[in-house]
């Protein structure tokens, strides 16, 4: 493959921050039973919304192996497991462990990938803890482009030897996404469309958050970019009811999804944290964009 030949980003969402928005929040959740320390963060102007922190990455045409409009067929019967393969460089390890609640971190995207697969009949092999992941050796750079990360995913992602074999590859990195030469310093993830690659910057995680939040942040995030790697929205998943927030790429018209567009900065992702803690349902797909996935399975 010609590195060179990578497209352009297709899709650039606005950075979102939302000072303001923080504030207020940490206000109203005070009294919404978040604990004391949790809303330890007063002080802090700067917030990232989820998706201000997405940048979808254009799809590589040519040398794909799994074309865009293929994505899908990652729910079908014919495939019987789905592995999420997690490296890290070194100084960017993801947050593992529990939740104060008990609650294992990384169950997030398992409960999440779960939801989305639901229908299907594949098994999905999640990590949920450092030993399941490993460390690799990047080249010490502070940003990476697309071309760089795809080269990553290539070097170091394994082998699936089989079609009913499916993998989506995930990276921690400890720098920033580079675009156009300039690293973007408020990027949290990017999902490389229709390679089954997800890219994690670990710094603008640290720095989106409050410690106690961090973990819930950094999974919201890889759940958002696992929603892009199957195909949503509308990018490889057929849709099943009118939820493309066309105007925003491929993302959800539905405020309450992981994958709306722009969401409130933090205050959103407080909200989330919120509704995990009083429904005990961690699921952040919105049911408009679980029912896509659930219909692409046979
Ligand atoms: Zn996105
Ligand atoms: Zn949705």
């Amino acid at each position: 493959m010609l590195l060179g030949e990578l497209p352009d980003i297709i899709e650039d969402e606005a950075v979102h921050e939302a000072p303001l928005a923080w504030m207020t929040a940490s206000r109203t959740t005070g009294s919404r039973r978040l604990s004391a320390s949790t809303l330890n963060f007063a002080g802090r102007g700067f917030a990232a919304s989820i998706c201000a922190a997405c940048i979808l990455a254009g799809s590589i045409t040519g040398c794909s192996t799994t074309p865009q409009n293929d994505v899908a067929s990652i729910f079908r019967s014919d495939v019987d497991e789905v592995i999420l393969e997690v490296d890290y460089q070194e100084g960017a390890a993801p947050f593992v462990g529990d939740f104060r609640n008990g609650t294992q971190v990384w169950g997030l995207t398992e409960d999440n990938a779960n939801a989305l697969f639901g229908a299907s009949s594949a098994m999905l092999d999640i990590p949920t803890t450092l030993d399941d992941m490993e460390e690799i050796e990047v080249a010490s750079e502070q940003a990476f482009g697309s071309a760089d990360i795809v080269e990553i995913a290539e070097a170091n992602r394994s082998p699936l030897n089989s079609d009913a074999r499916r993998g989506i590859y995930v990276v921690f990195l400890d720098g920033f996404f580079e675009r156009n030469g300039t690293p973007q310093r408020q990027v949290l993830g990017v999902s490389i469309n229709g390679r089954g690659i997800i890219a994690m910057f670990k710094p603008v995680i640290e720095s989106a958050a409050p410690a106690p939040l961090r973990a819930f942040v950094e999974q919201s995030v890889l759940i958002h970019e696992f929603g892009h790697a199957v195909g949503l929205v509308n990018s490889g998943l057929p849709l099943t009811s009118d939820h493309h927030d066309a105007e925003n790429g491929a993302h959800c018209t539905n405020r309450q999804c992981v994958m709306y567009h722009q969401n409130e900065g933090i205050s959103d992702i407080i909200e989330f944290a919120v509704r995990v803690r009083e429904t005990g349902s961690n699921v952040l797909f919105g049911e408009e964009c679980v029912d896509d996935a659930l219909a692409a399975s046979d």
